[in-house]
């Protein structure tokens, strides 16, 4: 299947051996997929955030 990310925009076919296939799965369409990039750098990104005290 294919996705579209909503962050990036960057196009994936999701096939069976990948890691987000659960997320697709049984759908027709998927909008609000994340790719593995965007994935690790929202995550990466809420770790800095817990770290540090929010800016006003
Ligand atoms: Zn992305």
């Amino acid at each position: 299947m294919e996705v579209r990310c909503m962050l990036c925009g960057k196009k994936e076919d999701v096939t069976q051996e990948h890691p987000k296939w659960d997320e697709v799965r049984g759908k027709t369409k998927v909008v609000t997929y994340i790719c593995l990039n965007c994935t690790a750098k929202v995550r990466y990104e809420a770790n800095e955030g817990q770290k540090l005290p929010k800016p006003m």
